[in-house]
C-alpha cells in the first residue's frame, strides 16, 4: 500500500491526554482516535494490527477445537434477569429500551446469550463437547476508561464458551483453552505469565489470568520468589498470622493527636511504625455501612470485602456517613465503643497487641488498645491484600509482587449458567443433566495495546512480525526516475514475496519519513536512493537493533526471508 492511501495521521508531539506508552503511540502513530472517553476509531494502520491478532486467535481457536460463531451486541433484558445479572452486574451494564420500551443492555461479556443458544439446540451428550467462540465488540460502562484501549467502554474481544457432560470434560477444554493462550500470547510477541485470578462478575469455581508484565499494569500480581504460586492480589490468599503477639496489654489510654488524620500522620506524632496502628475504614454499599479493620500497613481488599458481603459495589462512605456513624471527623475513626454498624476485622488485627487506633473524636487516638478487652468485631476473615513479604499462601516462599496487564482469562463456570438458565442435555441412560461450562476471554484490542508496552523504544513502536501492520516500510530518499523505477520493482518482489509493504510516496524529506517509519514501527525499513543504487545496493534497516545492512535489490527478498525466519524461531 501506498501511504498517500491511507489515513495515517502521525504526530510529532505527545498527545497531553494520553499517560501510558501504548496510548501516546497508538495516537502518535495514527492508529487510533478518540471519539468519546474510552471509545475509539481504529484508523487503517490500527485496524491492520487488529486482524492480525483476530487471525492468530482464530488459528488457535480453531485448531484447539472451537467453532466460531457471532452474537449479537444487543440482547434482551430477559435473558439477565434469568441469571439474576441484570440486577447484579451493576452500572457497567449499559442498559437500553427499544422502541417497545423493552429492556436490552450491550453486551460485556456473552455467558447469556450462549447458554440460551446451547438450551434451544443441543440436546443430547452425543453433541458434546462443544466450544463456541467469537470475536466481538463488547460494551462495559468502565468507571474509569483510560490508557487508551487498554481500559476502554467500547472494545474488542474475543470470548468462548464451552460446554461438557461431566467435570473430566470440561477440566480438559480448560486445559486446551490455557495451552492455546500460551500459544496466542507467544505469537503475539508478549512475554507474559499466567497467574490464578478473581472470578469476579462472571462468577465460577476456578480462573486464571493471563498477565503482560509491565510497569504501566493496572493489576498487581504477587508470586513466590521460590514456588509456582503466582495469583492477582485481588485474589490472593492471605494466610493468618502464624501467631499472636507477646507482648503484655497495657492499659488504655486516650491522647490528643491534633489534625492527626492519616496513617503517616498519625506515626509521625506518636512515633510508632505502621503495623503499630490498626485503620478502621468505613465503607458503604449503598444499603448499608460497615467498619473494617486493617492493620497500618495492610491494605484493605475490596474484592475480598465485596464478596463477604455480597455486594458488587462498595466505596469509602463520605465526610457526613463517617461522621453520623462514629461522631467524629474523617480520621478519627476507631473500633473502640463503635457501636450500631456491622465491624469487619482482618485476621492479623486479633494477633496485635498495645495498637493505637481511631478514638471517634475529634483530634484523638487511643494507644495501647488491646483485642477483646477494648474492642471487638463481629467477623473476623482475611480481608486485606497479600503484599511482599508475606509468607506464599502455598508455603513455598516469601510473596514478590510485579505489575501486569490482562490480557486473558480463562474460567472454569460449573453449572453457574446451566443451571439458573436449565441448560441440559440428556445422558446416554436418557436423563437430563446440566452442562459444565467454562468461559475464555482474550482482550483483542487490550492485547495489541500490551504489546506496544513491551514493544517500544523512545523513537516509537517495534512491532513483533506476526502482529506489525506492515513488515516492511519501504522508503524512496530521492527524487529521481531512476529511485522510483527501482521503489516500484522492490514494492512488486517484496508483495509477490508474501511481504506486507508500506511505500512511503510521500514529497517529503528523508528525516521525515525516518521519523514515521521508526514510529510506526514495521520490523524492517528498505531505503532507496540514488546514491545507493549507483552503488548497486539498498539500505535495509532492522527497527529492533537498528543494524543496517546493505544490499542488492535482487538479493533483498530472500535477505528478509531470512532475517524473519532467524528471528521467529528465536522465540
Ligand atoms: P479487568 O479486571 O481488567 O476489568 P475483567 O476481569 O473485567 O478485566 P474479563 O471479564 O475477564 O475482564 O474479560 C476478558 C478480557 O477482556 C480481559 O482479560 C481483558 O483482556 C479484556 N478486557 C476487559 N475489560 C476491558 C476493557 N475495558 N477494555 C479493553 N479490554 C478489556
Ligand atoms: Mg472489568
Amino acid at each position: 500500500m501506498k501511504t498517500s492511501q491511507l489515513l495515517i495521521p502521525t504526530l510529532r508531539e505527545d498527545p497531553g491526554e494520553a499517560e501510558t506508552v501504548s496510548h501516546k503511540l497508538m495516537l502518535r502513530a495514527g492508529m487510533i482516535r478518540k471519539v468519546a472517553a474510552g471509545i475509539y476509531t481504529y484508523l487503517p494502520l490500527g485496524l491492520r494490527v487488529l486482524r492480525k491478532v483476530e487471525q492468530i486467535i482464530r488459528e488457535e481457536m480453531n485448531s484447539a477445537g472451537a467453532q466460531e460463531v457471532l452474537m449479537p451486541m444487543a440482547s434482551p433484558a430477559e435473558l439477565w434477569r434469568e441469571t439474576g445479572r441484570w440486577d447484579f452486574y451493576g452500572k457497567e451494564l449499559l442498559r437500553f429500551k427499544d422502541r417497545h420500551e423493552r429492556d436490552f443492555c450491550l453486551g460485556p461479556t456473552h455467558e447469556e446469550v450462549i447458554t440460551d443458544l446451547f438450551r434451544r439446540e443441543v440436546k443430547s451428550y452425543r453433541q458434546l463437547p462443544l466450544n463456541f467462540y467469537q470475536i466481538q465488540t463488547k460494551f462495559r460502562d468502565e468507571i474509569r476508561p483510560r490508557f487508551g484501549l487498554m481500559r476502554g467502554r467500547e472494545f474488542l474481544m474475543k470470548d468462548a464458551y464451552s460446554f461438557d457432560r461431566d467435570e473430566a470434560g470440561a477440566r480438559l477444554n480448560y486445559q486446551k483453552m490455557y495451552d492455546a493462550y500460551h500459544r496466542i500470547f507467544t505469537r503475539c510477541g508478549l512475554t507474559f505469565r499466567a497467574v490464578e485470578a478473581d472470578t469476579g462478575l462472571i462468577g465460577g469455581t476456578s480462573s486464571h489470568e493471563f498477565m503482560v508484565l509491565a510497569d504501566t499494569g493496572e493489576e498487581t500480581i504477587v508470586y513466590s520468589d521460590q514456588g509456582t504460586f503466582a495469583a492477582n492480589v485481588e485474589r490472593a490468599e492471605v494466610l493468618p498470622p502464624a501467631q499472636t503477639e507477646q507482648e503484655a496489654p497495657k492499659p488504655l489510654q486516650s491522647v490528643s493527636t491534633p489534625n492527626c488524620r492519616s496513617i503517616e500522620e498519625v506515626m509521625a506524632f506518636l512515633k510508632v511504625p505502621a503495623n503499630r496502628l490498626v485503620k478502621t475504614l468505613i465503607y458503604t454499599t449503598g444499603k448499608e455501612t460497615v467498619a473494617v479493620l486493617v492493620r497500618g500497613d495492610h491494605a484493605v481488599n475490596e474484592i475480598k470485602l465485596k464478596k463477604v458481603l455480597g455486594v458488587t459495589e462498595i466505596e469509602l462512605a463520605g465526610p457526613a456517613t463517617v461522621e453520623k456513624v462514629t461522631g467524629a471527623p474523617v480520621g478519627f475513626a476507631g473500633p473502640v465503643g463503635l457501636k450500631g454498624i456491622p465491624i469487619f476485622a482482618d485476621h492479623a488485627v486479633p494477633a496485635l497487641r498495645n495498637v493505637v487506633v481511631g478514638a471517634n473524636q475529634p483530634d484523638t487516638h487511643y494507644v495501647d488498645a488491646n483485642w477483646e478487652r477494648d474492642f471487638k468485631a463481629d467477623q473476623v476473615l482475611d480481608l486485606r491484600n497479600a503484599q511482599a513479604g508475606d509468607p506464599s499462601p502455598r508455603r513455598d516462599g516469601t510473596l514478590k509482587t510485579t505489575k501486569g496487564i490482562e490480557v486473558g482469562h480463562v474460567f472454569m463456570l460449573g453449572t453457574k449458567y446451566s443451571k439458573a438458565m436449565n441448560a441440559t442435555f440428556l445422558d446416554p441412560q436418557g436423563k437430563e443433566c446440566l452442562a459444565i461450562m467454562g468461559c475464555y476471554g482474550i482482550g483483542v484490542s487490550r492485547s495489541a495495546a500490551a504489546s506496544i508496552e513491551q514493544n517500544h523504544d523512545e523513537r516509537g513502536i517495534i512491532w513483533p512480525f506476526p502482529i506489525a501492520p506492515f513488515h516492511v516500510h519501504l522508503i524512496p530518499v530521492s527524487q529521481s526516475e531512476k529511485t522510483a523505477a527501482a521503489t516500484a520493482a522492490i514494492y512488486t518482489d517484496l508483495v509477490a514475496g508474501g511481504f506486507e509493504v508500506l511505500w512511503d510516496d510521500r514529497d517529503d524529506r528523508a528525516g521525515v519519513k525516518f521519523n514515521d517509519a521508526d514510529l510506526i514501527g514495521a520490523p524492517f525499513q528498505v531505503v532507496v536512493g540514488d546514491k545507493g543504487l549507483a552503488e548497486g545496493v539498498v539500505e535495509v534497516k532492522v527497527r529492533r537493533s537498528g543494524v543496517k545492512t546493505r544490499i542488492a535489490p535482487a538479493e533483498l527478498l530472500q535477505h528478509l526471508r531470512a532475517t524473519v525466519q532467524a528471528t521467529e524461531s528465536q522465540r
